[in-house]
C-alpha cells in the first residue's frame, strides 16, 4: 500500500514537472523605473517595456505620470494578440501606449495581427489608454461592465466557470475573480504559466468592497492553479517596499521598491489571508485589507458628526455673546 502511494506521488511530480518544463522561459530581470520625489525634475520616460520572453510584453506606466503606475500585459499568440489593461492615462502625448503596443506587434499578411484590448476590471486606472485604439481597425475593445465582459468571453453562470480566449496556439484562461470590482477577472496563460491578477491580488493594498464575492473569486483561483504550473503571479500595481511595507498612497517616488512578482504559494494563503477580514478593515501578514466604499461612509459620517458639532458650537457661542450684551451689569 505504501509502496503504491510513494508511486502515485511520484506520478504525481513527474506530471507537474513536465508540465512546468513545457512552459515558454522568461526574464523577469528588470528594474522598474523609481519616479521622483520632484517630477519635474528628469522626468522618466512616461511608459517602460520589459521583454518577458519574444511574445510577452510588461508594460508600466512611470511613477512620474501617474502614481498609480499601473502594468499591463501584451501576450501575443500565432493568429492574435491581447492586451490586459490600457492604463491610467487617455492622452497619446503623454503616454503613447498605443504606438508602443502596434510596434512590438508582428505583421500577418502584410497588416499588424489584430489586438484584443480586455482589462481586469473596469476601474479608470486600467482603462483610460482605451481611447488610443478606437481609431485602430486591427483592435477590439472590451468593455468592461458586467454585460460586456460576460457577453464577450461566454459566462453564462457568471461568476461561475472558466473561459478561453485563442490566441492561436496559445490559450489564455480567463478566471472570475469579482470582489474589488464586480466584473474583475483574472487571466492565465498557459503558454508561460504567468496569472495577471489585475487588483485582486497584488503586492500591495487589497480593497475589497464585496468579501463574500472576493472569499469566492479566492476559492475559485486556487481550485483552479491547484493542478496549474504557475511560473509569477503579476498584479495591476506594486505598493510595497523591499521590506514588505505598505507604501504611502500617492508617492511619486518608489526608492525601495518590492519586485512584481508573487508566487503561487502566496496565492495558494489567500483564502486563509482573507478569513481574517471583517468586511471593513484586516491585516494579515504583508496584505492590509479595507473596503474603500465604507472607509469613505466612515469618513463622510465623521464628517457630519463633525459639521454638526461645529453648528452647535457656533450656535452656542452666538446665544452667549446675545446674553452678555442683554446683561451687561452681571459681567
Ligand atoms: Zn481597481
Ligand atoms: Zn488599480
Amino acid at each position: 500500500m505504501k509502496r503504491m502511494l510513494y508511486g502515485l506521488l511520484a506520478f504525481g511530480f513527474l506530471l507537474a514537472d513536465s508540465a512546468s518544463a513545457q512552459l515558454a522561459a522568461g526574464s523577469m530581470d528588470v528594474q522598474w523605473n523609481s519616479g521622483a520625489a520632484d517630477c519635474k525634475v528628469n522626468p522618466p520616460q512616461p511608459l517602460q517595456v520589459h521583454r518577458y520572453n519574444e511574445n510577452t510584453y510588461i508594460l508600466r506606466e512611470s511613477l512620474c505620470t501617474t502614481y498609480e503606475a499601473p502594468f499591463m500585459y501584451l501576450l501575443i499568440g500565432d493568429a492574435k494578440a491581447l492586451l490586459i489593461d490600457t492604463g491610467d492615462v487617455t492622452e497619446a502625448q503623454k503616454v503613447p501606449l498605443a504606438s508602443t503596443v502596434m510596434s512590438l506587434l508582428p505583421s500577418v499578411g502584410g497588416s499588424k495581427m489584430p489586438l484584443i484590448v480586455v482589462h481586469t476590471h473596469g476601474h479608470l486606472d486600467h482603462r483610460s489608454g482605451d481611447a488610443q485604439f478606437t481609431s485602430m481597425p486591427q483592435a477590439t475593445i472590451v468593455g468592461t461592465d458586467l454585460a460586456h465582459v460576460t457577453e464577450y468571453f461566454g459566462f453564462s453562470r457568471w461568476p461561475d466557470g472558466i473561459a478561453q480566449v485563442d490566441l492561436g496556439g496559445r490559450i489564455v484562461d480567463v478566471i472570475p475573480t469579482p470582489g474589488h470590482y464586480a466584473s474583475h477577472v483574472s487571466y492565465y496563460d498557459r503558454a508561460t504559466g504567468l496569472v495577471f491578477t489585475g487588483d485582486f491580488f497584488l503586492p500591495g493594498r487589497l480593497i475589497i468592497d464585496d468579501a463574500d464575492a472576493d472569499r469566492a473569486s479566492a476559492a475559485r483561483m486556487t481550485e483552479f492553479i491547484r493542478t496549474r504550473p504557475v511560473t509569477y503571479v503579476l498584479g495591476g500595481h506594486i505598493e510595497m517596499d523591499r521590506n514588505d511595507q505598505t507604501l504611502e498612497m500617492g508617492s511619486t517616488h518608489h526608492p525601495n521598491e518590492r519586485a512584481l512578482p508573487l508566487d503561487k504559494e502566496a496565492l495558494m494563503k489567500l483564502p486563509s489571508v482573507l478569513a481574517s477580514y471583517n468586511g471593513f478593515y484586516g491585516h494579515s501578514g504583508m496584505f492590509v485589507m479595507y473596503s474603500q466604499r465604507r472607509v469613505l461612509q466612515c469618513l463622510a459620517g465623521a464628517a457630519v458628526v463633525l459639521l454638526i458639532g461645529i453648528g452647535f458650537g457656533i450656535r452656542w457661542f452666538v446665544r452667549r455673546r446675545r446674553r452678555q450684551r442683554v446683561s451687561p451689569a452681571k459681567a
